[in-house]
């Protein structure tokens, strides 16, 4: 317990710097890009520095990329909590990924009768993006992505590092097969910036934020991840004793990347 007090806190000052880093770096940014525009426009596209600054205008716009996800890391309250359908934004959310990433295969299981979680809808999907991403990312050769929502109690969370809460809550699974991780990068991957991928392709703030807003809805995070086989990602959310109405049925479906 102590350890893990330790690493809250350490990622608490680490969103605190960051934050204040990225929120004057995205000021700088912005000043550039906007001389950048207002050069590109006098230049017609014969000149010889218009590639030239054609570059700098995309460099600094991957710049401002990270910025705002930095902001996104750092970001502290103001979260908007709705009784959410996490079986809805599960299905969305894998339907707008799975447009962008034709390799991948998603298998889409959904509880019926889900409890409703009180969540900020918006962050939740960004949530659910980081872990698409990162799973069709340890999958290059493309293959089956399996995302899951359970309702389940902290019954099953006990034994565990951490002591749950009483109560409901909801499972929302990211199973994938692709080639898995190490322990010393298990250890690291809440980590800002820690990243395995090549430069330009991972900021390393993709997982710090999922950590942020997973801990920001009072819920829990567990990593299981097995080298060359693949790794599962479970959120548990807290949930309100309220169901969603629906069938009651397990609804199960195969999205090929095809739309
Ligand atoms: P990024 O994706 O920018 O590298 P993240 O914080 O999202 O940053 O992930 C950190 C690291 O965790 C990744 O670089 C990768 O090494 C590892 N990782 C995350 N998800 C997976 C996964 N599903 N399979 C294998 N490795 C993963």
């Amino acid at each position: 317990l102590e350890k893990q007090l330790r690493y809250a806190q350490k990622m608490e000052a680490i969103g605190t710097l960051a934050g204040g880093i990225a929120h004057d770096f995205n000021n700088l940014l912005m000043a550039i890009q906007g001389n950048a525009s207002l050069i590109l426009l006098n230049l017609n596209t014969g000149h010889p520095h218009y590639e030239m600054m054609k570059s700098i205008e995309k460099q600094v716009r991957s710049g401002a990329r990270l910025t705002a996800q930095l902001l996104g890391y750092a970001r502290k309250g103001r979260y908007e909590v709705k009784p959410t359908n996490l079986n809805h934004l599960m299905r969305e959310t894998a339907e707008a990924f799975s447009r962008t990433r034709k390799e991948i295969r998603v298998n889409l299981d959904l509880a019926g009768g889900l409890y409703v979680v009180e969540a900020d809808q918006g962050q939740i999907e960004q949530v659910l993006l980081n872990l698409f991403v990162n799973a069709a990312d340890a999958m290059p050769g493309g293959g089956q992505l399996h995302v899951r929502t359970r309702n389940t109690t902290h019954e099953a969370l006990r034994g565990r590092v951490y002591r749950p809460r009483s109560g409901n809550y909801v499972l929302l699974q990211c199973i994938d097969s692709g080639k898995g991780m190490d322990k010393t990068t298990q250890e690291r991957i809440f980590e800002p910036f820690f990243t395995t991928k090549e430069m330009g392709r991972g900021t390393g703030l993709g997982l710090a934020s999922v950590y942020g807003i997973v801990k920001a809805h009072n819920g829990y995070i567990e990593v299981e991840s097995y080298q060359g086989r693949g790794t599962t990602f479970s959120i548990y959310l807290p949930a309100t004793g309220k169901k969603i109405l629906d069938t009651g049925d397990i609804e199960q479906e195969i999205m090929e990347g095809t739309g």
